[in-house]
Parts: structure tokens; C-alpha cells; sequence
């Protein structure tokens, strides 16, 4: 076992996400709100066997944790089979997924037969009717009948949510009420201004401590759990014992523990979510390079990796949506939904 590659501050290699895909089925106002968008060409994304070697050569490096993202990542043919190859690697300890729930009715148990233990589903409401006026899709009851899928594959589930001012901050009570009753841990996530956010303002983050104060109204006294290590979410605990996150990307950003990457499905891999530009890696693999090569070039890259997007753009008085539209449609890698939330 190598030592592991730290980069400017510090930090590991330590988590990679994998994008399988950029396309989505739905359309969350807080990260595809445009009505048209540039797709990558579908010649250009990198096949199983390609992802796979790139999981390889990072887990020799030092990656022991892949999430495969998009995205809606179950949009990409035959997944499992990609699950499958991936958890053949020794030096992977964990394949995790992230997905908005839509297909995973009819995926949950091929996935968990492939050898997949753990899935995020991310679910910003139960009330159907606010489900379609947030992703533009009338699709809520397929998420939850994936949820139960899920759940009867014998999945171990996390859900996800945003929570947006005067959307669905009325909202975390009774998601957290439902995460509860599904066994599931519930992690809530501020409003980002990644790239694809045209809509971001300001106002519209519910902050961690807005959160808190509401939980805490509802439930009692809130108790911090430490050891978060690299993990974005900080964890806490109900008085009933049920623990749930926050993820404060935007009040308190934990860049300095960061060990994440992301590979889009076309082989660009970014340091950074907010990262201006990434690595071509699909270029150099079918430029011939050797994995020594490969190796080198991720190391290097890593080494000199000094990014803390969140925390640069914390430091902003102004602070407005990142990427204007019309910027995103020159360079389609500028999106989350590209890069791989
Ligand atoms: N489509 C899948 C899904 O929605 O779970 C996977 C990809 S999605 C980009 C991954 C995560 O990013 C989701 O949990 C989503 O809620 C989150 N996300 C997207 N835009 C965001 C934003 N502006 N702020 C915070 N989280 C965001
Ligand atoms: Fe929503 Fe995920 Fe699709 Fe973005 S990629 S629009 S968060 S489902
Ligand atoms: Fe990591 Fe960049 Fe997110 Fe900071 S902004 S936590 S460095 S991905």
C-alpha cells in the first residue's frame, strides 16, 4: 500500500466521483433551469472499460471511494455491469451511487445483486404537486416507489435535500419525520452557487443554523456528533437517536478537508466542483499513454492541487450566480449536472 498523494494544503486523494452521464431526466430549478442545453457528444464518453481503468489507476493512487453521479446516473445503459467491474477492484473499498430516485424501481435490485450496498437519493419534497413545479417532471411517485425498491433490495439508503427559501423549507420537519420512518439518514444541502445555478441568490439559502433552529423547535436539544473526517456533512443527533447532516457548502465550507475529485463521463477530471478548468484524462487514454503515464499525470496534478472554491467564494460581498447562462452553453463542463454533483 502506497503512501497517500497529498496536494498544496495538504490534503489527500482520497474520493472520486464518477459522472456516467450528463444527461437528466429531471430538471431541479436550482441546478437545470434553462429550458435548452449543450449535451456532450456521446462518441466522446468513455466506456466501461475506460472508466474502470480510470478507477484503477486512482485507487492505485490512493482513492478507496468511488460515487457514481451524474447526472441522473441510471440513465446509463447496463449500470450494473459498471458496478460490478468496479467492486472487482481490490483497492476500492467502497462504490456508492447518487441518483434522483426516477429509475430505480426497475434498477434497485439488479444494482444490489451487481454488489452496490449504498445509494443516495435525493428528494427536496413529499407533497407531488411541489415535486413538479421543482424539476419539471410529474415523477414523485416513481422516486418514492424507488425509495421502497431500494429498500426491499436491501439497499442502505441516504436521502438528499436542498432546501430552498419559500419552496420546501417548510419542508424539513416532515422529510426528516419521513426519512425516519424509512430507516434512512437525511442530509440536508444548502443552496450552492455551482455552476448551472443561473438562479442562485442569496436569499434562497436556508442557512445550516436556520435549519438547526427549526429542528431543534420541533424535536429538542440537537446533539453534535464529531468525527466527520473528510465526509461534507456534519452529522448530529435527535433526542429519539436518529442522527441526520447538514452539508453547509455555502455558511461553513469545508475545503480544507476536501479530498474529492470528479471525472466527468468524457473524461475530464476536475480538482474541484468549482474548479474554472480540469484534466483531459479521455485524450491522454486513447492517446495511448501507459498507466505509468496516466499515473504520473494524476499525481502531478494532484500535487499541485491548491483549489477551495467554496471557501474563496464565501469570502464575496457580492456574491451572485457563478456562470452566467450563456457561458455554460459555450462549455457544458461548467455544469453541475455535468461535473457531477
Ligand atoms: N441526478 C442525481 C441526483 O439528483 O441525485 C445525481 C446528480 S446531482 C447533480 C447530485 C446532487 O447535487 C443532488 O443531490 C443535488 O441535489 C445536488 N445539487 C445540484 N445542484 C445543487 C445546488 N445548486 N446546490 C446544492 N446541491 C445541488
Ligand atoms: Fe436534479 Fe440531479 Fe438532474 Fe440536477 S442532475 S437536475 S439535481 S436530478
Ligand atoms: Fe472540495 Fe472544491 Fe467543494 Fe471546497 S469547493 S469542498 S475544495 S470540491
Amino acid at each position: 500500500m502506497r503512501a497517500p498523494i497529498h496536494d498544496t494544503l495538504g490534503r489527500p486523494l482520497g474520493a472520486l466521483r464518477m459522472s456516467v452521464t450528463d444527461r437528466c431526466n429531471l430538471r431541479c430549478s436550482y441546478c437545470m433551469p434553462e429550458d435548452d442545453y449543450v449535451w456532450l457528444p456521446r462518441e466522446g464518453l468513455l466506456d466501461f472499460d475506460e472508466l474502470a481503468r480510470v478507477a484503477r489507476l486512482f485507487s492505485e493512487l490512493g482513492v478507496d471511494r468511488i460515487r457514481l453521479t451524474g447526472g441522473e446516473p441510471l440513465l446509463r445503459r447496463g449500470l450494473p455491469d459498471l458496478v460490478a467491474k468496479l467492486l472487482l477492484l481490490e483497492t476500492i473499498g467502497e462504490v456508492a451511487l447518487t441518483t434522483n430516485g426516477v429509475l430505480l424501481d426497475s434498477q434497485a435490485a439488479a444494482l444490489a445483486a451487481a454488489g452496490l450496498r449504498r445509494i443516495t437519493v435525493s428528494l427536496d419534497t413529499l407533497d407531488p404537486a411541489r415535486f413538479q413545479r421543482l424539476t419539471r417532471k410529474d415523477e414523485h411517485a416513481r422516486v418514492l416507489a424507488g425509495i421502497d425498491a431500494a429498500r426491499g433490495a436491501g439497499l442502505a439508503i441516504k436521502l438528499d435535500t436542498v432546501v430552498l427559501r419559500d419552496v420546501n423549507d417548510d419542508e424539513i420537519i416532515p422529510l426528516l419525520r419521513y426519512a425516519a420512518s424509512i430507516g434512512a439518514e437525511l442530509r440536508f444541502i444548502e443552496y450552492m452557487d455551482v455552476g448551472g445555478a443561473t438562479r442562485w441568490r442569496r436569499a434562497s439559502v436556508v442557512t445550516r443554523e436556520e435549519i438547526l433552529v427549526r429542528v431543534r423547535e420541533a424535536f429538542g436539544a440537537v446533539e453534535p456528533l464529531s468525527g466527520r473526517g473528510s465526509a461534507p456533512a456534519e452529522t448530529y443527533r435527535l433526542p429519539s437517536g436518529a442522527s441526520f447532516g447538514v452539508i453547509a457548502s455555502v455558511t461553513a465550507p469545508f475545503c480544507r478537508a476536501c479530498d474529492r475529485s470528479r471525472v466527468t463521463a468524457d473524461g475530464m477530471w476536475y480538482p474541484c466542483l468549482y474548479a474554472a478548468r480540469g484534466l483531459d484524462l479521455k485524450a491522454a487514454l486513447r492517446g495511448g499513454a501507459t498507466d505509468d503515464m496516466l499515473r504520473a499525470l494524476l499525481e502531478t496534478a494532484w500535487r499541485k492541487r491548491d483549489d477551495r472554491g467554496a471557501e474563496v467564494r464565501a469570502l464575496l460581498p457580492d456574491r451572485e450566480a457563478l456562470i452566467p447562462a450563456s457561458a455554460l452553453r459555450g462549455d457544458p463542463h461548467l455544469e453541475m449536472h455535468t461535473r457531477g454533483g
